[in-house]
């Protein structure tokens, strides 16, 4: 029988949320095997992931911490402005990093990545810190949570043990579904179609957020490519029905459609990326965890992409189980002990559930047609622009920074 392989904490799922809780742990001396189900150069190969994020700024400042701060700063273009408005109606709601810091203070409200390069940057970390290992391809065979340990057996025969497994596997979570944790979940009749596009003016590092009958588009400003061309990400909602013939249309009628919604603003466009579309759902689980397990990420939860902040939660998530578990280890607690599992619950819980409720109440407020709900959305978005507190706490949401930060999301390594 071969030996069996241990480490503190048992990953599985070796996603953008898995790869930087096991970063955040090894920064914390706490040593990680990460089991993920594909072979990690097929995550980076061309047309894998063509979408990108919005990291917000306290996911920025973990990641800076955890040694990525080459990756933002040399591949991520920062968000100075926000606009978002009743599709090209001229009231716009404005969120302006310089106007609400100051000049010298200037955080940028996020930073835009490609999930591609993200990936390859974490992988990168991830090949060069000891305390991490990456078992990749590889297939879980079966997974024993006993008294004592963790116990996992490998498609292939090899067997792992650890103190804590994490599910760290997805919305579609095999982890979370065989532990019997239940889920709300619903779908929306709307998907997201993602693109990227070059046009002729540059965004000056505005994302704009346009609400249109069928849902958001929202344009987001990516780093200029080499040739000097300017550059933005697409995420244009559409009705689940419309969503296969608007992926289908040729690069420069799928242009011209977008130019339609812009008014113009960017100049001429030109598709750069085949438009790819996303059935949008939500999910949360009742609980996140069960004996010797955690969920984080989109196992635990998974929400509509309106305000870009679905990853962002699973980074918030992976922040504070690597601070309560360094708290834990501190003290010489066994890092399965469910008291552990129910603080890091109980943290995160709340910005979890905020969120999602935010986020859904916001698709569905702006998925309803009509004019006379229209006119209630203007109305709503200036209201929001002429209260400076209810346009700080927004803000402070987007960023990532409302509630009670763990060291990580502070930028600190606790
Ligand atoms: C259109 C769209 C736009 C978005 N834009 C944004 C944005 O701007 N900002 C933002 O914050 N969020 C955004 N999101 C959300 C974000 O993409 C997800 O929340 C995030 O990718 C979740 O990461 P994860 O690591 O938890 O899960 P995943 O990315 O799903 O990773 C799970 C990993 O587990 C592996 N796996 C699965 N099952 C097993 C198994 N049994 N054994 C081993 N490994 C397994 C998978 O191969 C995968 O690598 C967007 C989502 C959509 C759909």
């Amino acid at each position: 029988m071969p030996e069996a392989s241990e480490a503190d904490v048992l990953i599985i799922g070796g996603g953008l949320v898995g790869q930087t809780l096991a970063l955040a742990l090894a920064a914390h001396d706490i040593s990680t095997l990460v089991v993920e189900r594909a072979d990690p150069e097929a995550h980076l190969a061309e047309g894998f992931d063509g979408r990108a994020s919005a990291i917000a700024s306290a996911s920025a400042r973990m990641l800076r911490a955890l040694g990525l701060g080459d990756l933002l700063d040399g591949e991520g273009c920062p968000i100075a402005r926000i606009e978002v408005a009743e599709g090209l109606h001229p009231e716009i709601l404005r969120f302006d990093a310089v106007a609400e810091q100051g000049e010298a203070a200037a955080e940028p409200l996020g930073i835009m990545v490609e999930n591609r390069a993200l990936r390859r940057a974490l992988l990168e970390r991830v090949r060069q810190t000891p305390l991490v290992r990456l078992v990749a391809p590889a297939a879980i065979g079966t997974l024993v949570r006993g008294p004592a340990a963790v116990e996992a057996r490998l498609a292939d025969g090899r067997q792992l043990r650890a103190a804590l497994a994490v599910a760290a596997d997805g919305r579609q979570s095999r982890t979370r579904e065989e532990a019997g944790i239940r889920i709300a979940r619903w779908s929306y009749p709307a998907a997201a179609v993602v693109s990227m596009l070059a046009h002729a003016r540059p965004h000056g590092q505005v994302a704009l957020e346009l609400f249109y009958p069928s849902g958001p588009f929202a344009l987001l400003p990516m780093r200029d490519l080499p040739d000097g061309r300017h550059r933005s990400a697409l995420v244009w909602t559409v009705s689940r029905r419309d969503a296969a013939g608007v992926s289908r249309l040729g690069p420069r009628a799928f242009a011209a459609e977008v130019d339609k919604r812009l008014g113009g603003r960017l100049g001429a466009l030109e598709t750069i990326a085949p438009p790819v579309s996303w059935p949008l759902g939500f999910h949360h689980a009742e609980r996140y965890r069960a004996e010797r397990l955690v969920l984080v990420g989109d196992a635990a939860h998974g929400i509509h992409p309106i305000a870009g902040q679905g990853l962002n939660l699973g980074l918030r998530d992976a922040a504070v189980l690597a601070e309560v578990l360094a708290t834990g280890a501190r003290t010489g607690i066994d890092l399965g002990d469910p008291a552990l599992a129910r603080r890091y619950e109980r943290w995160r819980r709340a910005d979890n559930s905020l969120t999602a409720f935010a986020t859904d109440t916001l698709a569905r407020f702006f998925g309803i047609p009509g004019r006379p709900v229209e006119r209630l959305r203007r109305f709503g978005l200036g209201l929001v622009e002429r209260i400076p507190p209810a346009k700080r706490t927004f803000a402070a949401i987007a960023r990532g920074t409302a509630g009670d930060l763990p060291p990580l999301l502070r930028g600190e390594l606790g």
